[in-house]
């Protein structure tokens, strides 16, 4: 299951809106039917999107060239 540090799951922080932090799911994501998503920091899944599309665009360039 998650390993949860008690932060606001991914919906109240880009809501900027107050986070009952359950494991699970929020008071907030509850009230919408959704679980709450606590994923990694969002610095890091940028990093890793633009390390996947730079490989993408690699893996493209051997193909096409
Ligand atoms: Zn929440």
């Amino acid at each position: 299951m998650f390993v949860t540090a008690r932060r606001p799951c991914d919906e109240c922080r880009r809501q900027k809106k107050g986070c009952s932090k359950d494991d699970g799911g929020c008071v907030a994501c509850k009230v919408k039917g959704m679980a709450s998503s606590f994923h990694s920091s969002p610095k890091r899944r940028t990093e890793t999107h633009i390390l996947e599309r730079v490989q993408t665009v690699c893996i493209y360039t051997f193909l096409f060239t």
